[in-house]
């Protein structure tokens, strides 16, 4: 008999998931929230013109993978290149920083000071090795006060909207790469290779935005006998002994119910756990309540001008400037935008329900207008039309007692025989959309060979 699995979530963990179950003949079926597939690797369309939620590159050193990708999007995946820059007070630094940069576009006395507080620190970190316990500790132990000064302290607590104090130093190995100055001295010298995400230049992406790949993806599971439930969202786990046998969502303002001999979970990690009988999840609800998201807003701007700049994005790291980072979508592909015109995607971090999530579309626009013109990018009279998206789980929050709260919550989970828990928001992990589908995969190899070994709810 063939088992019924359903994966919750079609973003890009829950679909590789389904892909690789429906490969393996599985009956699945994923249930969305939203009104298409992609989670956050969605594509907007407007007026001819594409924006993802924040620009996308697919990078992986996973051959399969990318064969794999490869294999169902022929030519409609493109190699692009990526330029990027810092902006700093009026000045763009290359991205990853370079030692000629700090060097070279610094003033002297600001040089000096780096160069003190980095041998400071290099030496605290050498004989003292104190414990990092924050994503402050962390950036001051490696780069020195006077750095974190000026750019990654601002940057990181506009990023996050908590001080860098606040934060897990378990955030930092993930991300930082491109700012490590040690890594950066070896690299320049040719004494350090090897694929760091950071570093690459190239990527893939589709012809008409990140987000066809997750609708090829989602075709390929339809055409292998799997079902895609859309505008649908998880409410309910139903449970019977050490199993979970089904779920309730709504769809249309119903409420609805689907029975399964097994579930892979890529909504989020509190969510999930609410989902589950009160009794049942006991303190894990407590520990979900105590994870969070930032959210992030984007605003999409369609500009009459036929380029911005030559760079994929612009970090800015000043805190007065509202934005963290300025895309423009046709460095991507030339797809992305009408013949000679251009847009500019600026993503905004902030929190569900704060100032900048409920501000209106008029206001945003007119501070990233402003904001846009200090940092030398002036589209005023230009602009064709704009639109906001959003997304409220855009990065997990690794605040300093996250991996308690994480960790008990996977143990409540673990005790069910016949779910897995996967993905960004599934794992509450700061990973990339590549290890993101790696997860669904190996969740999916996981549960088909389970299921070949009987462990999971005979009773469906
Ligand atoms: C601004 C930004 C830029 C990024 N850039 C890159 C990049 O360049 N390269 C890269 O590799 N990665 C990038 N990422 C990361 C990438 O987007 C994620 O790694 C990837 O989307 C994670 O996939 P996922 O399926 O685990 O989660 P998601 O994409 O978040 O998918 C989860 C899905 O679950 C659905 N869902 C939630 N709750 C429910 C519910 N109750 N019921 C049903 N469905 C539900 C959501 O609607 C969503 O579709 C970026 C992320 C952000 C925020």
């Amino acid at each position: 008999m063939r088992r019924k699995i359903l994966v919750l979530g079609g973003g890009p963990c829950g679909l590789s998931a389904a892909w690789e179950l429906a490969g393996q003949g599985c009956d699945v079926t994923v249930i969305e929230k939203d009104n298409k597939v992609g989670g956050l690797c969605v594509t907007h369309e407007y007026k001819g013109f594409r924006f993802d939620l924040g620009g996308h590159r697919f990078i992986s050193k996973n051959k399969a993978l990318v064969d794999r990708v490869r294999g169902i999007m022929g030519d409609e995946l493109l190699i692009a290149n990526r330029k990027s820059v810092i902006l700093h007070k009026g000045k763009g630094f290359s991205y990853p920083l370079t030692i000629e940069d700090i060097l070279f576009r610094m003033d002297l006395r600001q040089n000096l000071k780096i160069g003190v507080s980095y041998t400071r620190s290099l030496f605290y970190r050498w004989f003292f090795r104190g414990k990092e316990v924050s994503l402050e500790d962390w950036l001051i132990n490696r780069f020195g006060r006077t750095l974190y000064r000026i750019f990654f302290g601002p940057y990181t607590e506009k990023l996050w909207g908590i001080s860098p104090g606040r934060i897990s130093s378990d955030w930092a190995p993930q991300r930082i790469s491109l700012l490590h100055l040690g890594d950066v001295v070896l690299r320049l010298l040719r004494l350090k290779r090897g694929f760091l995400r950071t570093y690459t230049d190239k990527f893939w992406y589709p012809k008409y935005g990140i987000g066809q790949m997750f609708d090829a993806i989602s075709g390929e599971i339809t055409q292998m006998g799997g079902k895609v439930i859309l505008s649908a969202t998880v409410v309910g786990i139903t449970v019977s002994g050490d199993f979970v046998n089904g779920v309730t969502y709504l769809h249309g303002g119903v409420k609805k119910s689907m029975g399964c001999d097994a579930i892979i979970s890529t909504i989020p990690l509190p969510e999930l756990v609410k989902a589950f009988p009160v009794e049942r999840a006991g303190h894990s609800v407590q520990c979900a309540e105590a994870l969070g998201f930032r959210a992030i807003r984007f605003l999409n701007i369609l500009v009459d001008m036929p380029d911005i700049s030559e760079n994929t994005w612009m970090y800015v790291s000043e805190r007065r400037y509202i934005m963290t980072r300025i895309q423009e979508p046709k460095r991507r592909s030339p797809y992305n935008a009408p013949e000679g015109k251009t847009s500019i995607m600026l993503e905004i971090p902030c929190n569900e329900d704060d100032a900048i999530w409920i501000c209106s579309q008029e206001q945003l626009l007119g501070q990233c207008v402003a904001d846009l013109k200090e940092l030398g990018i002036d589209i005023k009279g230009r602009i064709i039309d704009c639109f906001i998206t959003g997304v409220t789980h855009g990065y997990p929050v690794y605040g300093l007692d996250y991996e308690a709260h994480r960790s008990e919550i996977l143990r409540f989970l673990s005790s069910y025989k016949n779910i897995i828990t996967c993905g960004r928001q599934g794992a509450f992990q700061y990973v990339f959309m590549d290890r993101a589908m790696e997860m669904g995969m190996e969740a999916a190899m996981g549960l088909t060979s389970n299921i070949e070994q009987g462990i999971t709810n005979v009773e469906g």
